[in-house]
């Protein structure tokens, strides 16, 4: 049979994915705290709940998509002992790596299977169900997650043993602040040196400097019609989500003894960018807090 599936955190990305679940044919049992997106969620054909723990009771898989490992840890502590026996609790949330490995801790210790898989692909691949996800858990929970993840899915890839999925997550994301920054840095560079922007993207995109935030999400308007610079750097991937992932990144490398110098300078760089009113802009509006302009 569909496993039923109880649906926890309806926000910006969660409806949309609780929606896909829907349509592909789950009874899917939702709370939210929020009244509004229980309206939302009801309106796309799930069943509101009173709360997490009615949602969790008759349900054969628990997805949380939360804001951080705070609200997920709390989630679990409250349902993990009220859901049935050996369910699947799957934790999409974009969280730290200490709280992913607890909260894994949590749902096993109360008899039931876990699986960390952050996503990206944002809110658009979240409507259009083609979210990447990065799956981390055991072989057998995996293998029970993976036809679960599927309806919202475009690519899902078994990254490793518990918190797996979100190390490779925050991995991604700090290379990608990184590069972003790289690739603002050698436009504002070329500017004063008098090289136009269609130049350095000429040279650079076939050059040994090709890079996704050049070639992707270029931070200048022109060379790349569809990245955001065009829409007045509209997000995308706004600032401060980036920011988030960079300080998650930052408190893994301290936890773990890694040396990221430049994912700290990255972090400290998007931290200045946000405070200076670049938050709800796109992150590769970095290039004008480097020229020194307002966000
Ligand atoms: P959001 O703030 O829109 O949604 C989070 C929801 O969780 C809110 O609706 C909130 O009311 C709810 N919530 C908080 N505590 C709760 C509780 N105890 N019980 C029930 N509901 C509770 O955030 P979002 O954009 O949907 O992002 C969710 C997660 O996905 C975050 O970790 C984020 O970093 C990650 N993420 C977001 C994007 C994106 O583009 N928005 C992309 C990739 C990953």
């Amino acid at each position: 049979a569909t496993p039923t599936i109880a649906f926890i955190g309806l926000g910006n990305m969660g409806n949309p994915m609780a929606a896909n679940l829907v349509k592909a044919g789950h009874a899917v049992l939702g709370f939210d705290l929020v009244p509004e997106n229980l309206t939302m969620a009801k309106d796309h054909g799930v069943t509101v709940m009173a709360n997490a723990a009615a949602a969790v009771k008759d349900a054969d898989v628990v997805i949380t998509m939360l804001p951080a490992g705070k609200h997920v840890l709390a989630v679990y502590d409250d349902i993990a002992p009220k859901a049935k026996a050996g369910s699947l609790f799957i934790d999409s949330s974009t969280i730290d790596v200490e709280s992913a490995r607890k909260a894994h801790a949590i749902a096993q210790k109360n008899g039931h299977a876990s699986v960390d898989a952050p996503v990206s692909g944002g809110t658009g691949g979240a409507s259009a169900g083609t979210l990447t996800f990065m799956a981390g858990g055991a072989e057998d929970a995996f293998a029970r997650a993976e036809p679960v993840l599927k309806p919202m899915a475009g690519r899902i890839v078994h990254c490793g043993g518990d918190g797996a999925g979100q190390a490779a997550k925050i991995c991604n994301n700090m290379l990608l602040g990184i590069s972003m920054i790289g690739v603002a840095e050698a436009f504002v560079l070329a500017e004063k040196l008098g090289l136009s922007h269609q130049a350095l993207f000429d040279v650079a995109s076939t050059s040994s400097g090709q890079c996704w935030s050049l070639t992707t999400y270029c931070p200048v308007p022109g060379p790349v019609p569809a990245s955001p610079a065009n829409k007045d750097y509209k997000p995308g991937f706004a600032a401060a989500l980036m920011l988030k992932d960079l300080k998650l990144s930052q408190e893994a490398a301290q936890a773990s003894g890694a040396v990221t110098p430049l994912g700290a300078e990255a972090a400290q760089l998007y931290a200045l960018f946000n405070a200076q009113g670049g938050a709800g802009t796109d992150f590769s509006g970095i290039i004008n807090f480097l020229r020194g302009d307002a966000a």
